[in-house]
């Protein structure tokens, strides 16, 4: 019986192209850490009493020449999550074409909105841009709905969720475990801070410290606080 659900969230395989930065950079993967990685997953998922779902931010093209066809490897999927400010601006990143040979592989695609920015700092115009307009755009390319988001940095408040209405699944980068189904979903990012036994403590956390009060008190305050822009909203 499956007790527990995590997700891991990943970005770029491999070596980092000339435009990432330092910061950028410390969540980027190797691929022999990544081929790791995997192995784990898949040896996780066959015990049955965890499901590890695995996302992976910022379509960067990697997720078609790395990720994906190690995956695939393995009989695993994932969900890629694109911008769609990027989509048209090809070098590093993902194009359409991209995403549908990604669809064509097993693989899901989800929204990580349009142009990368914190949402709880932008206007009530902006913040339906990001959501609800990159859900359309994103829907017009792909040519069927979507249901997942990603919130860009992790950044988020009452406000933000408020107007991700639209979707389904909203993922954050609170790294907890979660339970099935929760419509916010906890999440373990993969960073160069790794070491060789982080996959395993994370796969193997106990469920005890799911029902643990002072958690998930700490995470209903994060997702009920106010939007700091929430004064200034009748002047967009
Ligand atoms: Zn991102």
């Amino acid at each position: 019986m499956i007790q527990r659900e995590i997700t891991l969230c990943l970005h770029g395989i491999g070596l980092p192209p000339p435009h990432v930065d330092h910061v950028e950079n410390h969540y980027w993967c190797d691929e022999d850490v990544f081929h790791t990685i995997l192995d784990g997953v898949a040896i996780a998922q066959s015990t049955g009493t965890v499901r590890v779902r695995l996302t992976f931010d910022d379509g960067n093209l990697s997720d078609l020449t790395r990720a994906a066809p190690a995956l695939q490897e393995r009989g695993l999927s994932a969900v890629f999550f694109v911008c769609t400010g990027r989509l048209r601006r090809g070098g590093p990143y993902l194009g359409e074409a991209d995403l549908a040979a990604l669809e064509a592989m097993g693989m899901e695609i989800g929204c990580h909105g349009r142009d990368h920015v914190r949402l709880r700092d932008v206007s009530d115009r902006v913040l339906r841009e990001e959501t609800a307009g990159a859900k359309v755009a994103l829907e017009h390319a792909l040519g069927h709905p979507v249901a997942e988001y990603v919130l860009p940095f992790g950044n988020y408040d009452h406000r933000v969720l408020h107007a991700l209405g639209g979707f389904c699944r909203i993922h954050t980068t609170d790294a907890r475990a979660g339970r099935p189904g929760e419509r916010v979903v906890n999440r373990y990012c993969y960073s160069r801070a790794w070491d060789t036994d982080a996959l395993t403590r994370i796969l193997s956390e106990h469920p005890r410290r799911l029902r643990s009060a002072r958690t998930w008190a700490r995470l209903a305050l994060k997702r009920n606080r106010p939007g700091r822009r929430a004064s200034r909203r009748s002047q967009t």
